[in-house]
């Protein structure tokens, strides 16, 4: 089996609703730049910002909309129709721009994208804000970014520390494994052993279930389990996880990196110790940084990033190379 830690090099492409990105597109003419709590970790990737009302054409500043009678996914089966505060009809106008949109992240070969909650075009899986009811979820774009089975970030949760930190660890684990090549049981196995940790973390009875599924594996593997070990980490890495069971996967991993490596880091803390979330992300990157220092794999961040230049050889794309806890 292919024992190695997985660093990333690659920027990858993440698609955001515009207004997220500072641009003052709303129908009111805001914006929120929601990436500038990212520092500077938001030039390690590439962004894509679209907004579907700006190309529907309803301009800016322009009537709020929202959906009438059912949420965004019925507008696209024709159940469901798009209308400004006048109660103009401005269905084909949105579902122009949601198809525009979405032409332009495919272009860019784009598979996450940040999302604005409760929007009833971008919006994914809630639809009100300061309690103002605006329809059902997901919207009309939201409802075509499921459908393509995107990796879908809520943008409020790029202000949290420790949110951002879970959401970042699963894209890259999400970008590094859709972009894996499985055609046999060798590649099941390597694969699970980079993710089998996160899964774990992430749903114990599934992952325990695969696990078991692997091990009875003949040497000829099915084309329909490939496609299901395949689906099933891919939906399992698009969901958070918990503050419980992350502080619970850093100390277990800790444990691990300590004992193999036989050094401590300072600032890393046993699950009893009471901190803040932005002390648990800061020690989580602290592993990482670990981790792809001394060349070990750490199982709760099994794929990480580093730019290319810091990189010690100067292979193209994802790298994967040395010594495995
Ligand atoms: S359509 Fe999307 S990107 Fe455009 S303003 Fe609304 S939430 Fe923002």
């Amino acid at each position: 089996m292919d024992k190695k830690a997985v660093i990333i090099s690659d920027k990858i492409g993440i698609g955001i609703s515009a207004c997220c990105m500072g641009s003052p597109v709303r129908y009111n003419a805001k914006g929120w730049d929601t990436l500038s709590s990212l520092g500077r970790e938001k030039n390690d990737f590439k962004w894509c910002p679209v907004c579907p009302e700006c190309m529907a054409g309803l301009g800016v500043p322009r009537d709020p909309i929202h959906l009438s009678g059912g949420d965004g996914s019925k507008v696209w089966t024709g159940e469901v129709e798009v209308k400004n505060r006048k109660g103009h009809k401005v269905t084909e106008d949105v579902i122009f721009g949601a198809e525009s949109c979405m032409e332009t992240l495919k272009r860019a070969g784009i598979t996450a994208f940040v999302y604005m909650d409760g929007s009833p075009s971008c919006g994914v899986y809630r639809t009100s804000m300061k309690d103002q009811k605006r329809g059902n979820p997901p919207g009309v774009f939201g409802a075509l970014l499921l459908e393509n089975e995107f990796f879908l970030i809520p943008a409020a949760d790029l202000q949290s520390p420790l949110k951002w930190w879970d959401w970042r660890r699963r894209l890259l684990a999400f970008y590094w494994f859709k972009h894996r090549s499985l055609e046999n049981k060798a590649d099941l196995y390597s694969a699970w052993y980079v993710l089998k940790f996160l899964c774990q973390e992430l749903n114990d009875p599934w992952a325990r279930d695969m696990g078991r599924k692997l091990a009875s594996l003949d040497s000829h593997v099915e084309k329909v389990f490939i496609e299901e070990f395949r689906k099933g980490i891919m939906e399992l890495l698009r969901k958070p996880s918990t503050t419980r069971r992350i502080t619970g996967s850093l100390w277990k991993h800790y444990s691990h990196y300590r004992k193999i490596k036989g050094k401590t880091v300072d600032g890393i803390n046993s699950p009893e110790f009471k901190r803040n979330i932005t002390s648990i992300a800061k020690e989580l990157v602290l592993l990482e940084r670990s981790a792809i220092d001394d060349e070990i794999l750490f199982g709760t961040s099994p794929v990480l990033y580093r730019e290319r230049h810091r990189l010690p050889s100067e292979k193209e794309g994802m790298e994967e190379g040395h010594e495995t806890v």
